[in-house]
């Protein structure tokens, strides 16, 4: 007798990528399992586990995208949808690597797709990276949002100055979270400790540097005007260490041309005398972190952009100056790291693929998919994900109706889930992920806050545990 089943996958990881994966996933499903083979009769026949070693959901949307950016944690409420569309399961605090292995899930399901995103910040390579003070952006933006892994972690904001090196988004976010007012940080769901070290935060200038010069930043142009409407925030451009070209640039790309034009506002603005700062300064890059026990300062390089051959090279000079700083931000990328069992280069730090498909040396690994920063590098903003994941579910099913999913030992959802709660008792269901989302928000409500989170996993469990009806 033929087996008629839903097609069963896997998705590893619940941010961005993985939530419209698995969205993707039942939405394209248009057919049954049936001899081996994906055909088209009944709709709806797909049933997807998102497997989360967190017991939250949403990836970089919690524990990355600025708290003061309000509109854009509301994509969480379009992911709540998505995850709770017929066939859609959460499987919370299981990790791949630790609770179940990459070859049991190919067992398991007929597909695993892995959206397991970038989770180690790039390091600065220069001396005195290994001194206290000194953090990758990964690390501090995990402290700030309250990812568990970083809560207790202790952050020194005693010295007046802190540096961030890297001209893209992320040193944009993190100078605004080191310079806003507490009573602005205190209406956002920025972690309560994190909130409390930087309301008795000495830090009053926060110095952004770029290696390179205003037209070859990489914030974006939205990102940048924010800082025009700061409260209590000065924001100055360093007139020194913008270069002969200025705000010329390469005006010839239009969201160049209107960064730049915010730049040169926001160089013209004088002075308002608020009580603390953020100075952009360009062409600059960082030679050393020097200090005894901890950071004291760091050295920087000048440079020079060459723009003579119609080209734009940035070289160094032989200027150098040192700055004063007590905390040293690096926001120059994420790193993804390997997943035990799967191939990964090294040099591109991602999972190789082709259209979606993992490779390994001698080819195609069967009924193996990735998706999101882990499959593209860690660039690009939540939306680029869309397109990502759908490429890889449009994979599946192009694999799944070729007959090319290796599915003999397939598990029920029920199957599944009984395994796994025998490894990890404390599994958190979507319910249980709802019961936490509650109990935050109402606790954020009584202070203001769109939510309060939950900084550590043991007292996420504890809720669960205590709230979950039996
Ligand atoms: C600081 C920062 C701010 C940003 N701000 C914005 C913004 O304002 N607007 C915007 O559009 N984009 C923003 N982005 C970009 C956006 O966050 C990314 O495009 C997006 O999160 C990438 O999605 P992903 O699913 O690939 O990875 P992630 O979001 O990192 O999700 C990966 C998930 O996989 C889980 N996981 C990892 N390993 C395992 C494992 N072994 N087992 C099970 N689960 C695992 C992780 O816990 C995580 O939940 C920002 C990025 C950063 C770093």
């Amino acid at each position: 007798v033929s087996e008629s089943r839903p097609l069963r996958v896997a998705v590893v990881g619940s941010g961005p990528s993985g939530v419209y994966a698995a969205g993707h996933l039942v939405e394209h499903a248009s057919g049954t399992w049936l001899d081996g083979r994906m055909q088209r009769c009944a709709p709806g026949r797909v049933e997807v586990d998102i497997i989360e070693r967190l017991p939250t959901p949403w990836g970089l949307l919690r524990a990355g995208v600025a708290p003061d950016h309000f509109a854009k944690k509301k994509v969480a409420d379009l992911f709540d949808s998505i995850a709770t569309r017929p066939g859609i399961r959460f499987l919370g605090n299981v990790e791949v690597g630790r609770d179940v292995s990459t070859a049991e899930l190919s067992e398991w399901y007929d597909a695993v797709v892995y959206a397991v995103g970038a989770t180690h910040g790039r390091l600065l390579d220069v001396p005195g990276n290994d001194l206290p003070g000194y953090w990758t952006s990964r690390d501090f933006v995990a402290w700030y949002n309250g990812h568990p892994d970083f809560t207790t972690r202790s952050v020194d904001l005693t010295a007046d100055r802190a540096v961030i090196v890297g001209n893209g988004n992320v040193a944009l976010d993190v100078a605004r979270i080191l310079t806003l007012p507490a009573e602005t940080l205190a209406a956002t769901d920025i972690s309560p400790h994190a909130e409390e070290v930087l309301r008795h935060s000495a830090i009053r200038e926060v110095v952004v540097l770029g290696r390179r010069s205003p037209a070859d930043a990489s914030f974006t142009n939205a990102e940048l005007a924010e800082l025009e409407f700061l409260p209590g925030v000065d924001v100055l451009v360093d007139p020194g260490s913008i270069g002969d070209d200025v705000f010329a640039g390469t005006n010839a790309n239009f969201a160049n041309a209107r960064r730049l034009a915010t730049l040169e506002r926001l160089f013209q603005r004088s002075v308002q005398g608020h009580p603390r700062r953020i100075v952009l300064r360009f062409l600059a890059s960082p030679i050393s972190l020097e200090g005894a026990e901890r950071v004291q300062s760091i050295q920087i390089g000048h440079n020079h952009v060459d723009v003579s051959q119609g080209g734009r090279r940035v070289t160094a000079t032989d200027q150098t100056s040192t700055l004063d700083a007590g905390l040293v931000i690096s926001a120059i990328g994420y790193r993804s790291t390997p997943v035990p069992g799967l191939p990964f280069d090294e040099t591109s730090a991602v999972i190789p693929t082709s259209n979606s498909r993992i490779m390994t040396a001698e080819g195609v690994l069967p009924g193996a998919y990735a998706t999101g920063w882990v499959k593209r590098g860690p660039t690009g903003i939540i939306g680029n994900n869309k397109l990502c994941a759908r490429n890889a579910a449009l994979a599946v099913f192009a694999d799944a109706e070729a007959g090319l999913l290796p599915s003999e030992n397939t598990r029920s959802f029920d199957a599944v889930a009984d395994t796994l709660r025998q490894r990890q008792p404390t599994l958190v269901s979507w319910s249980d992920w709802r019961t936490l989302d509650s109990t935050e928000r109402s606790r954020g409500y009584a202070r203001g806050k769109p939510r309060l989170k939950m900084l550590n996993v043991e007292e996420m469990l504890d809720v669960v545990t205590r709230e979950s009806v039996p």
